[in-house]
């Protein structure tokens, strides 16, 4: 890498290793698939297996084929979100993924262990390996958008992923509280490093609605995540409220049964943001 390099191609002049073309893995020679989204957040807990799923209810919905691919090895919530249990099939062309009710193809190691309460007491590179297999390995078939769980933070899988897969964009999943200006810049700064553009940040948690008189109380404190996408010139793509009963549908495997998802306008910006 050449001393100048300022780890932004898009403004860097210097001619230096990191602009070469990068070797993507290439997918199952069976899959079809349109654009890459990559799900990511600085921390875990803040709601990015929601964000992921209510996102690929959302696309489902408006006719798209989806697919989800859960990178999350070692928390991996989709399954449970979707109802999902084990049992994932193949040939020897390719591992075939689950299908939820409504449509959408979903891989993760859950549906392959054969117990979903086994732990994965597994190193980064056999996990980043999996993350690999779970793309090159699993038929996607003709799916118009995949995206990707990764897990929380800036480590081997988010890389992994980053580097392997032709990723068109990143969504930046954050809660409201202090840091957020650092998290959502730390996980900027790796989407620019790999020249992937941010498609926008999701709020999630940024406030609860009273249930009596309708009052919202922001139980983290003050949301800043306006003055943050401004900052960073990102789309703010949604708040989404603390709302007991999308977390009653993840718990129930039911969350395709959401009535209102509160994702669909965003799942439009980023349609058109892609297209
Ligand atoms: P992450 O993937 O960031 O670790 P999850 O999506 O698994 O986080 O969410 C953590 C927990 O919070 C889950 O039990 C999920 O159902 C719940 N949750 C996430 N977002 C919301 C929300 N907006 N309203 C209610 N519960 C939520």
């Amino acid at each position: 890498m050449a001393e100048e390099c300022t780890h932004n191609c898009s403004t860097c002049s210097s001619d230096c290793a990191s602009r070469k073309a990068p070797q993507y893995d290439k997918p199952n020679e069976k899959s079809k698939i349109g654009k890459i989204i990559g799900v990511v957040s600085g921390k875990g807990g803040v709601g990015k297996s929601m964000v992921t799923s209510l996102l690929a209810v959302a696309l489902n919905r408006k006719g798209y084929r989806v697919g989800i691919l859960d990178a999350d090895i070692t928390g991996p919530s989709i399954p449970k979100a979707f109802g999902l249990k084990g049992g994932i099939e193949g040939d020897e062309s390719g591992l075939f993924p689950a299908r939820t009710p409504g449509g959408i193809d979903v891989i993760s190691l859950n549906l392959l262990l054969p117990d979903e309460k086994s732990p994965v007491i597994w190193r980064g590179p056999v996990i980043a390996g999996t993350v690999k297999q779970f793309y090159t390995d699993v038929i996607w078939d003709n799916i118009d958008y995949l995206l990707i769980d990764c897990p929380p933070g800036t480590g081997d899988v988010p890389l992994t992923v980053f580097q392997s897969f032709k990723v068109d964009g990143v969504v930046i999943v954050s809660s409201p509280q202090e840091l957020v200006s650092m998290i959502v810049a730390k996980a900027a700064n790796m989407a620019n490093m790999m020249n992937i553009p941010v498609l926008g940040l999701v709020e999630n948690m940024s406030f609860v609605r009273c249930p009596d008189c309708g009052k919202e109380i922001r139980i983290f404190g003050e949301s800043h995540i306006e003055q943050v996408a401004a900052e960073f010139g990102f789309p703010l793509l949604a708040k989404m409220p603390i709302d007991p009963a999308l977390s009653a549908l993840v718990d129930e495997g039911h969350i395709e049964w959401v009535e209102k998802d509160p994702l669909t306008e965003a799942a439009e910006s980023i349609v058109a943001a892609l297209s």
